[in-house]
């Protein structure tokens, strides 16, 4: 063993460390097939001070540390780039440490899932607001800290999880470990506000990456689940994109507090109808996009008039109701009444071999149809790519959106990207495969960025390419690399993100 495992390993125990060749491939990658980097240890600690030993230790050796929760980020953000580094799984910190029931905050292990975080709190009829993102019932609350992920469910209402964050317990990269917020204090009792004693430090690891620090103990506002819901699902007439999000719109400026609405596209509904992903469907006659919005209310009479409000919207913009049952094809009622948060996973299966290469961002309501009318635009610009792959393999890749979701204000998460063929397919032409959806994945991502999008879970990927494309102002990369150079001087933590290489 080297002197390096060595002294991780006193940290931890031989328990919670390994170097075993499949444990390293094990976490050597995340959603994505392409972006792999093979760590030299996976270290699983079981606190914040066992990170911060580890983290000591892995600046005198000069070693990258990647934090890594449920490993679900789409652009490879929980993995090392390139080969060696440690991975810090957190998974094991999962604990929920308090719920203070009077203030409605909970405080819980970064570690531990949304899916278990909110079966806990719904025996007290609470939720988190925003149930964090889609993939919730593996991912982190870190990793959704880390990415302002959204989409679980209440998006539209309580928008990205960040929003609902009261105070952060962080290790900075060097090994000492900070309190945010209200605990900046030291003597105060409990977390109960993000905001004060100086400027928001929580913020600055909101959305990170991972790269300003590890976060260790996550305290959250949490709700009362309202008593009172209703959830229709409309069948949205030709031009659906510009209607959904007209649609949209005019919900937000009627200050109607939907808790989600969600636009899902013709392809989607074509292709759930055909392949059987969605048999809730398959009695429809059109195969046009649907919307469905989901509200609450705390009295009959108040769900009463918000959802007037919203049939008015929808049959003013000659969306066709499709039923109250879920048998009728009511997506909302299945979502909401029965948690299926995580629907637009079956697109990551939609057919075996095939692999989505996502663009997920966040838009302006008024943009996103035009960044949907580019993307088929770029579909065909890049025909002769795609036929390429086609002839091989004799699947055609499709350019789309998933979902739409509404979130804070006038935007939208805007679930797009490109689903391909990206199996294994024997030496050198898997080479040749790779390569083309690498290059029509870049292009695509530049394409939409050119768009002015927001990006919020960058990775490894996305981030290096925001850089490369000269995406950020110089003032403002500069500003970022100043905070990393001050926080991580060798720039051990996920070393590369952003192009922050440090000496390696
Ligand atoms: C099918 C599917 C559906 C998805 N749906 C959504 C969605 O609706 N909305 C959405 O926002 N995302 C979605 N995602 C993307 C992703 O799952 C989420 O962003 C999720 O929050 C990531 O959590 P994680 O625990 O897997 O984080 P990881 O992937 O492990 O990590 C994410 C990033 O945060 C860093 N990190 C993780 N934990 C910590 C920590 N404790 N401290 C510091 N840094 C840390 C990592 O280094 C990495 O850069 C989806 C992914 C899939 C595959």
């Amino acid at each position: 063993m080297s002197d390096l495992y060595n002294k991780l390993e006193k940290i931890v125990t031989d328990k919670y460390i390994s170097n075993d060749i499949y444990v390293r491939h094990a976490y050597s990658r995340n959603v994505d097939l392409v972006l792999q980097g093979v760590p030299d240890i996976v270290i699983r600690p079981k606190d914040a001070e066992e990170i911060s030993e580890i983290l000591k230790v892995a600046n005198e050796e000069n070693i990258a540390v990647i934090p890594r929760g449920a490993g679900i980020c789409e652009f490879g953000g929980s993995k090392p780039i390139g080969d060696n580094g440690i991975v810090l799984y957190l998974k094991r910190m999962n604990n929920i440490l308090n719920l203070d029931e009077e203030n409605l905050i909970v405080t819980v292990e970064a570690g531990i899932s949304w899916g278990k975080l909110n079966e806990y709190l719904c025996h007290y009829g609470l939720y988190t607001g925003c149930m964090g993102p889609g993939s919730g019932m593996s991912a982190s609350i870190g990793g959704g800290i880390s990415h302002h992920s959204v989409g679980g469910g209440g998006c539209a209402k309580y928008g990205v999880c960040t929003n609902q964050l009261v105070s952060l317990e962080v290790v900075l990269p060097t090994g000492e470990i900070i309190e945010t917020g209200s605990q900046a204090n030291v003597y105060s009792k409990f977390p109960f506000n993000r905001f004060g004693n100086g400027p928001d430090l929580a913020g600055l690891f909101c959305g990170d990456n991972g790269i300003f620090g590890v976060k260790t103990k996550v305290s959250l506002q949490v709700f009362p689940k309202p008593e009172f819901a209703e959830y229709k699902t409309f069948q949205l007439p030709r031009k659906e994109r510009e209607i959904s999000a007209k649609i949209m719109t005019e919900i937000r400026q009627k200050g109607i507090d939907v808790y989600d609405t969600m636009y899902i596209m013709d392809l989607i509904v074509r292709y759930g109808i055909e392949e059987n992903f969605m048999p809730l469907w398959q009695h429809l006659k059109k195969k046009r996009g649907v919307i469905f919005y989901t509200i609450e209310a705390n009295t009959e009479a108040e769900l009463d008039e918000k959802v007037k409000q919203l049939d008015e919207i929808m049959l003013n913009n000659k969306a066709e109701f499709l039923g109250p049952e879920i048998s009728d094809g009511n997506l909302g009622k299945w979502q909401y009444t029965e948690g299926n948060y995580q629907f637009y996973h079956n697109l990551w299966g939609i057919f075996p071999s095939m692999q989505p290469l996502t663009a997920e961002c966040f838009a302006p309501i008024n943009q996103y149809p035009a960044i949907l009318n580019d993307i088929d635009q770029w579909d065909m610009e890049h025909n002769e790519d795609i036929r390429k792959i086609f002839e091989i393999t004799k699947i055609r890749s499709i350019a789309g959106s998933g979902p739409v979701l509404l979130i804070d204000g006038n935007n939208v998460e805007i679930t797009c990207g490109f689903t391909s063929f990206w199996s294994y397919y024997n030496g050198e032409v898997h080479k040749f495969i790779d390569d083309i959806n690498q290059k029509l994945w870049e292009s695509l991502l530049k394409r939409v960025t050119e768009a002015g999008v927001q990006w919020y879970m960058m990775g490894d990927f996305m981030s290096r390419l925001m850089v490369d494309i000269g995406a950020y102002s110089e003032e403002y990369y500069n500003l970022m690399k100043s905070i990393k150079k001050i926080l991580d001087p060798k720039m051990i933590l996920s070393r590369g993100k952003f192009n922050f290489w440090g000496e390696k």
